[in-house]
């Protein structure tokens, strides 16, 4: 059976789904990028989203039972996606400094990168093994912005990104099979020998989870990492700024 070639020809969208939890001040709110986002039926108008269990907008769907749905422009960077995708917001809040709108169904409207977007109410619920699917009647429909949508296929050909393991399309040949051999800490030169390269001291070094590229030209200052600094020099301390992978999960760029 190939059932990786055949999985990767069907097409998808990339999508941020948000929902909300509790009421009045104890309201708490939480989103994840989709791509498993479809129109269902038109009379009346309607979604079917399917959500990992695990997940904490799972947790808020079935408890508020309403959601918006971002469909994403295909020129939204990695670095605005990460925390959507490869963050749990029980230990980031992503809302923070993203322009949103409240809906109408009191749940965050995601504006950045968005081109359009929907409020829907969950009608029914149907187990799909490590997921649920949400079947949803659209309440609101709006655009944000003009734009092309991001489709599946740019977001990993041209953007290079990857698929989270708790989303439905999770292929698990994705997941590295073992995590890249130690790069040798930069020689300093004795005395009379010869200078290390500086195309090897300085090769960019790739995410395996996220597809973030660490760049010593631009180092990552955010997180303390001044530029000029090569990957072996970051301390082992340092996490993928986007989806939190130590250092072990990155490789060389050939
Ligand atoms: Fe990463």
């Amino acid at each position: 059976m190939k059932l990786r070639e055949t999985l990767c020809n069907i097409s998808y969208g990339m999508y941020i789904v948000c929902s909300r939890n509790g009421s009045g001040t104890d309201t708490r709110c939480n989103g994840q990028i989709v791509n498993t986002v479809v129109q269902v039926s038109a009379e009346p108008p309607s979604l079917a989203v399917s959500i990992h269990k695990r997940n904490l907008t799972h947790e808020y769907l079935m408890a508020s039972r309403v959601m918006t749905v971002t469909v994403l422009n295909k020129d939204a960077t990695l670095a605005f996606m990460g925390p959507w995708g490869f963050k749990s917001g029980r230990d980031v809040d992503k809302f923070r400094g993203v322009r949103t709108l409240m809906g109408r169904t009191g749940v965050p409207v995601v504006l950045d990168y968005g081109i359009s977007y929907f409020e829907a109410e969950i009608v029914g619920t149907m187990d799909a093994f490590t997921h649920t699917i949400f079947l949803a009647r659209i309440v609101e429909a709006e655009p944000i912005a003009p734009g092309e949508p991001l489709t599946y296929l740019c977001y990993h050909e041209l953007k290079k990104g990857k698929t989270p393991m708790n989303a439905a399309t999770f292929i698990r040949a994705e997941t590295p099979v073992a995590t890249a051999p130690p790069q040798p800490a930069p020689v300093h030169s004795a005395a009379g020998a010869a200078p290390l390269k500086e195309t090897t001291a300085m090769k960019k070094y790739t995410c395996k989870l996220c597809g973030y590229v660490y760049d010593p030209a631009q180092g990552d200052p955010d997180n303390g990492v001044k530029p000029g600094t090569a990957f072996e020099q970051v301390p082992d301390t340092w996490v993928c700024p986007i989806c939190g992978a130590d250092k072990t999960e990155f490789e060389p760029e050939s």
